[in-house]
């Protein structure tokens, strides 16, 4: 089945409202992609369970929320105005790019027209302030949420007085003038980043933190996608890939059905963030600590990419069984935790309790109503979008106040009390 895995997930995802090709009815937009009703759903919860985990789970961690314009001089002092640029040849004819790494002839794989040389090509996003398009005017969108959390680093400290090490973390937007298309939503130009920087004591041991960092990074991989171990792996980049700021970058990769490639990656940043910020700005960004010492702290970035994330979720939950696709997603990132159905559609009787129990139950639990077709079928439309479980009323409910709850996995029916579902999902929940 993983040969054709993904084109599987892609066509779900299209035909079921989680992810369309960007810009679609203007023949599509490459690499970039809109989340449907169920796709936000499903990002949501895999944000929230990040969040959970890593900013409210651990007593050390701040959440912040920065802009994505910031000051030019931002990404002059990361760094990025001037390294943020990889090698690329472009086609004579076509004028496409391709990244020269993936050019294995002087010809265009597309159009095979002739490549030029070797150009730098810088994947930053450039924009223009104000009313004027000149170069004092210039911004870009930023390429990583990091650089937010550095030049926020000493608000967190003028408020909040942490002691090291202590973590700000960070979910949002980020933009990379990518060139290579393909693998779905791998590669975006634009993608959500889940990003923390770990600020630590220089004189204290790095790999230490490093190594926890990675522990903690592979053993979320594991509990948010359902991804078996023995398909995670860690790679250690070489002196010439790492970035310019780093000593030490791993990534986490994951087996694709397109091949073995990163998921996330854990970068030891050292000081140079905050050094250069400090030189650029003027600002004194250095730490005291209690006993008086003063020195710019040291970070390790553990840097989470939504996209990513989100597409080892959905192929490691696609089931095909018995004549039917199931997502097997964990309950608490499903789109839908529960579909209420009345039996028949045209007995009011049924539809009246039944649209009470939807009522009752969306509140408290995001919750699908659906009354076409017959059950079986409405079990495996259900089944496709990994909804856990399924309420029928019948006409013994009529009688005696109890409902079937159908779970997706097992594909068994209990009954149970209308006055008894929300506690009953509540603990099935946990
Ligand atoms: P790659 O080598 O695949 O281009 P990268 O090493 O440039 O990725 P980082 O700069 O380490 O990526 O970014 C951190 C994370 O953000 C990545 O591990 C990935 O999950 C995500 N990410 C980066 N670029 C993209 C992109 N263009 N589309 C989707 N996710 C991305």
């Amino acid at each position: 089945m993983t040969s054709d895995l993904m084109e599987k997930v892609v066509s779900l995802c299209k035909r079921r409202g989680f992810v369309y090709p960007g810009s679609e009815i203007y023949g599509g937009l490459a690499n970039t992609w809109d989340y449907g009703p169920l796709g936000v759903e499903l990002k949501n919860n895999i944000r929230d369970f990040w969040w959970k985990t890593f900013i409210h789970g651990r007593e050390e961690m701040f959440g912040i929320d920065g802009s994505i314009i910031s000051h030019p001089r931002v990404w002059e002092a990361s760094g990025h105005v001037e390294n943020f640029k990889e090698p690329l040849v472009e086609c004579k004819s076509c004028h496409k790019r391709f990244k020269a790494e993936n050019a294995t002839s002087n010809k265009c794989p597309e159009c095979k027209g002739e490549l030029t040389e070797e150009k730098m090509f810088n994947g930053l996003f450039k924009t223009f302030l104000g009313a004027t398009e000149d170069s004092s005017s210039i911004a870009y969108l930023r390429p990583e949420t990091a650089q937010a959390i550095f030049i926020n680093y000493k608000n967190i400290l003028d408020s909040f007085h942490p002691k090291l090490p202590f973590g700000i973390g960070q979910i949002g937007r980020s933009f990379r003038n990518e060139v290579t298309a393909g693998n779905f939503i791998f590669r975006d130009l634009e993608f959500d980043q889940m990003e923390i920087e770990y600020f630590i004591d220089p004189q204290s041991d790095w790999q230490k933190y490093f190594d926890q960092w990675q522990e903690e990074m592979k053993k979320w991989l594991v509990a948010v996608t359902g991804a078996p171990e023995a398909k995670i792996s860690i790679r250690e980049h070489g002196d010439k890939e790492r970035s310019h700021y780093s000593k030490k970058t791993v990534d986490i990769e994951y087996e694709y059905p397109f091949g073995k490639k990163e998921v996330w990656g854990l970068a030891y940043r050292t000081d140079f963030d905050l050094a250069q910020h400090q030189k650029f700005s003027g600002v004194n960004l250095q730490y005291r600590t209690e006993d008086g010492r003063d020195f710019i702290p040291h970070v390790i970035e553990p840097s989470f990419g939504m996209p990513r994330t989100l597409l080892i979720t959905l192929l490691e939950a696609y089931k095909e069984e018995d004549k039917r696709v199931v997502l097997k997603l964990n309950p608490k990132l499903s789109p839908y935790k529960v579909a209420v159905f009345p039996l028949l559609a045209n007995k009011p009787e049924l539809v009246k309790v039944a649209r009470q129990i939807f009522d009752m139950l969306r509140p408290e639990l995001r919750t699908a109503w659906d009354d076409r077709g017959n059950i079986g079928k409405r079990y495996l439309s259900q089944d496709e979008i990994g909804t856990p479980w399924c309420i029928t009323v019948d006409f013994q409910t009529l009688e005696d106040n109890t409902v079937t709850v159908r779970d997706r996995d097992i594909t068994k029916q209990e009954r149970v009390g209308i006055d008894k579902l929300i506690e009953y999902f509540q603990n099935k929940m946990k």
